[in-house]
């Protein structure tokens, strides 16, 4: 389809709002509730084209937690018993959906030491230090988010920088990206490496000119210790997603993708869907290196109140930070090193066939063009046409492509699930790391959307922070929040508005195969909306991270109310 739509067609005269969509007579079932003095926009899918048409409303009705109507203050006339409720101007727009993102890492990460931002490496270990000291029952120090390349020497952090923190209890701290974790001294010693362990399949234990572990782990070398972790119970597992499902939609974000979850979440999840516990809309994929893989999909898909399961999340390679993102060349910053496929080729085959087999959608993590270009393989050889079509496989990240494989997307009916935020917070890092002229097909939005290329947008929280309005922000600047690179980086690539939107609404909707349910605000659909206090599209783009979300509605019912 085609993104014909940009924002200056939204307040073009000869747009067609679709407003005459209200229903002739009153419904007679319950009582409606009426929203009006709205400015409301959605994104929607031509009915016979299916190209994106921008619609414009003041007013819907609300019944039985779906849309009955969607029109102007006519429809007063039309439910005059039905409850009022006037917006006084507020923006109303469809609920956010963030096509990837971790639910249970994000709430642990509000339990956890976060260290994401930290500028310096003495700064990170004063965090830790203030963590350790306020959480003295805490067995293990746990946390996530530092990266190196913020602080001013450059260099990865040492064992030995914790030790003089902490040199009672272990510490284990993950990489911004989640493929490298530092830990401390009694980390190393509890998971048994010392100077002769091997480096594990797909993973690498740093070493030191003596060949001694420096406590940095790269990819499968942090399974050596978080195997000695103790498990977390499901009470701090149901109170952490509790967490995290509250700051969703606080931000405005209605559904989420949960990018790779283990059997313990998926009972979790089943479970609280049935005590009708999930205050989110979840489409969770299962972890494709799950032992109980098999045994979960052969059980079908799942579909219940506001949770679906009937796809499966693998991870092809690691990231570019770490350098662990597969590529065909030697990285530009490093002579003789391509990074490391993750999965197989033979692997991803068996996945392919497997789950197509039972209907469910594979979306497979490939940062690197070596692991884009290994998936796409494999979705073309393992799968026909129509199983494409009817699984509609992901690539998720797709974030450096040989230019000769981003037409495949297209051929193959692959759907690119893109972070916007990757982009500019990569930026300073992925040139070095790939260089010029692989940047062509790297964080390479325009060229996807402009093949009509199904794009769905989301934050991979908690790499990066929740917010949608920042990957919002991010996909039509692309610049950081002090507005810099001045033109933005790579500014062929930014999306216009309406299509960061549409990413961030129908299209996410369309990945999770629920673009009949959500995403839109059209009659028969969930009614999932969130109200804003400013029009984003009468304000300039630079304000549009700093967007407050004044209220958010799921299912008809206010979930969510800004404090004042
Ligand atoms: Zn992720």
């Amino acid at each position: 389809m085609k993104y014909l739509f940009t924002l200056a067609l939204l307040f073009c005269s000869s747009l067609t709002s679709h407003i005459a969509q209200a229903q002739p007579a009153e419904k007679t079932t319950k009582s409606p509730t009426l929203i009006h003095s709205l400015q409301g926009y959605s994104i929607n899918n031509h009915a016979d084209t299916g190209a994106p048409v921008v619609s414009e409303f003041s007013t819907v009705v609300i019944d039985n937690g779906r849309f009955i109507a969607v029109g102007n203050e006519t429809l007063a006339k039309v439910y005059p018993k039905a409850t009022m409720v006037d917006a006084k101007g507020q923006m109303m727009l469809p609920g956010l959906i963030d096509a990837h993102g971790h639910l249970l890492n994000l709430g642990l990460n509000m339990l956890r030491v976060d260290l994401r931002g930290t500028p310096s490496l003495k700064d990170a270990l004063s965090s830790i230090k203030d963590y350790a000291k306020a959480n003295p029952e805490l067995d293990w120090i746990v946390g996530r988010g530092w990266n190196q390349v913020l602080w001013p020497t450059k260099q990865f952090p040492t064992a030995a920088d914790l030790d003089q923190v902490e040199s009672k209890r272990p510490i284990m701290l993950n990489r911004v990206d989640g493929h490298a974790a530092w830990v401390n001294s009694i980390a190393l010693e509890l998971a048994g490496i010392d100077d002769n362990t091997p480096d594990p399949a797909g993973g690498i234990i740093q070493r030191d000119a003596n060949g001694k572990a420096t406590g940095i782990l790269i990819d499968n070398a942090m399974e050596l210790v978080k195997a000695v972790r103790p498990a977390i119970n499901e009470a701090t597992m149901t109170k952490a997603m509790t967490l995290a499902q509250q700051r969703l939609l606080s931000e405005g974000i209605t559904s989420m993708h949960d990018a790779g979850i283990t059997a313990a979440e998926y009972h979790l999840y089943k479970k609280l869907a049935q005590q009708n516990a999930l205050s989110v809309k979840i489409y969770a994929m299962l972890n494709s290196e799950m032992p109980e893989l098999e045994s979960i999909v052969k059980q079908g898909k799942v579909s219940m109140p506001h949770l679906t399961i009937r796809s499966v999340k693998g991870v092809a390679d690691g990231a570019l930070g770490s350098r662990g993102a597969a590529l065909i060349e030697d990285y530009s910053d490093k002579k003789g090193h391509k990074g490391l496929l993750m999965l197989p080729k033979k692997r991803l085959d068996y996945l392919n066939q497997f789950l197509s087999q039972h209907g469910f959608q594979l979306n497979v993590h490939a940062i690197g063009d070596q692991a884009n270009n290994t998936v796409l393989d494999s979705f073309e050889d393992q799968l026909t046409a129509e199983q494409r079509n009817n699984l509609r496989p992901r690539i998720e990240h797709a974030q450096v492509v040989q230019l000769s494989d981003i037409p495949r997307f297209k051929q193959l009916g692959v759907i690119a699930s893109m972070q916007p935020v990757h982009a500019t917070s990569d930026m300073n890092m992925a040139g070095d790391r790939v260089g010029e002229e692989r940047l062509q097909g790297a964080y390479a939005w325009r060229a996807y959307l402009s093949q009509g290329t199904i794009m769905a947008s989301g934050s991979d929280f908690p790499v990066e922070l929740s917010n949608p309005w920042h990957g919002l922000y991010a996909a039509v600047t692309r610049q950081n929040q002090q507005q810099q690179p001045k033109q933005g980086w790579r500014p062929q690539d930014k999306m216009t508005l309406m299509e960061a939107l549409r990413s961030f609404t129908l299209d996410a909707a369309y990945a999770g195969f629920m673009e009949k349910e959500m995403g839109s605000i059209e009659v028969g659909k969930q009614a999932d909306f969130i109200l804003l206090e400013q029009n984003i599209f009468k304000q300039s783009v630079q304000t549009l991270w700093n967007t407050k979300v004044a209220q958010t509605w799921l299912d008809g019912k206010l979930v969510y109310s800004r404090e004042k």
